[in-house]
């Protein structure tokens, strides 16, 4: 029987028996290569939920993923055994959103790994054969995964929309704000300016393109003489929207992309009203997987770098709590089901 990967509640995660029923008529079963542990499934972890979305029974997180064919795809011409990505935000097409081109904000999505939907950490699964992306040859099991968070990157700075060789500041350098840094250089943006605690992210976030990267948004603001234009955010804490709000100049824009602890934010209204700010949320994202292909393909990003532990279902619950204490070292965390 296949094993998976299940929080329980704040702070409980364990690895038992997952009994696989046959899926739906319009699903198709992989055999999962590999899924990354995101800010989301560690939130799941932390608090128990995001908002309204609560686990109200034990429930299997894992949202970025690709995975194997276990039959032939006719519809894509794709055999068995091939190596597939999924995008997990399967859309209704019908409300006003989707029929703005919005699908990411549709009210009746389903999207793999948000409760009450399993989601990848578990060896095999049943997707919508409607959500399988193909993928250029060549493709690796962790690029497979990467173009999700890479997607979610990508749909920020379409909405931030940096100006050519804009100074652009990134608070929170974990792997999307370390994937931020590399769409905002692809995107012609100048320099880039990093507020990051954790040493060997801010290392990391230098490696991949970041002018400068500080512990705080203090030295944003220095280094920039008062803040930049332009600011994302994508950090897990209550105060990421102070401390952007903090790191931008007068009549700034603000793009949020993480999702606080806790599910509040700390913000003085005064900071943020009396600097006019434009302030805009990034919530999952839109169609993007061609262009996260096409970025991965041409090299233009790394996402290999950031990965640095690659661990099975077993070693997955000291992954979360590892990560829910800030342990040194964490940065992007894969796991491969079947082995890699
Ligand atoms: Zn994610
Ligand atoms: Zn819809």
């Amino acid at each position: 029987m296949s094993q998976a990967v299940y929080i329980h509640g704040p702070m409980d995660a364990r690895v038992a028996p997952f009994n696989l029923t046959e899926g739906r008529a319009d699903e198709i079963l992989l055999d999962v290569a590999a899924v990354g542990l995101c800010g989301s499934d560690l939130h799941y972890y932390k608090d128990g939920g995001i908002g309204a979305a609560l686990i109200r029974e034990p429930f299997v997180p894992g949202h970025e993923f690709g995975g194997y064919l276990t039959e032939d795809l006719d519809a894509l011409e794709l055999p068995r055994g091939t190596l597939v990505a999924v995008d997990p935000n399967k859309a209704c097409g019908r409300c006003e959103w989707c029929h703005e081109g919005h699908p990411n904000l549709c009210p009746n999505v389903e999207f793999i790994g948000a409760p009450p939907f399993n989601g990848a950490m578990t060896s095999q699964l049943w997707v919508p054969r409607s959500q399988i992306v193909p993928l250029p040859a060549g493709f690796d099991p962790l690029q497979a995964v990467m173009l999700e968070p890479l997607g979610v990157a990508i749909h920020a700075v379409d909405l931030a929309k940096p100006r050519l060789l804009e100074r652009v500041a990134v608070v929170g350098a974990g792997p999307i704000g370390l994937l931020l840094i590399e769409v905002l250089k692809a995107a012609g943006a100048g320099e880039i300016l990093v507020a990051e605690p954790m040493p060997h992210r801010r290392a990391m976030a230098e490696k991949l393109g970041a002018a400068k990267a500080g512990s705080s948004v203090a030295e944003i603001v220095e280094w920039s003489s008062g803040g930049c234009t332009l600011v994302i955010e994508a950090t897990n804490s209550p105060n990421g929207f102070r401390d952007a709000v903090s790191a931008t100049r007068i009549g700034g824009r603000v793009v949020l992309v993480g999702i606080p602890d806790g599910d509040v934010y700390h913000l003085n209204a005064a900071d943020v009203r009396r600097r006019g700010l434009k302030i805009k949320f990034a919530r999952r994202m839109g169609e993007v997987y061609p262009r996260a292909i096409a970025l991965v393909k041409s090299g233009k990003v790394d996402v290999a770098s950031m990965v640095t532990h690659r661990i099975g279902l077993e070693e997955t619950p000291g992954a979360f709590q590892a990560l829910a204490n800030n342990a040194p070292g964490y940065t992007k965390v894969l796991i491969y089901p079947n082995g890699g």
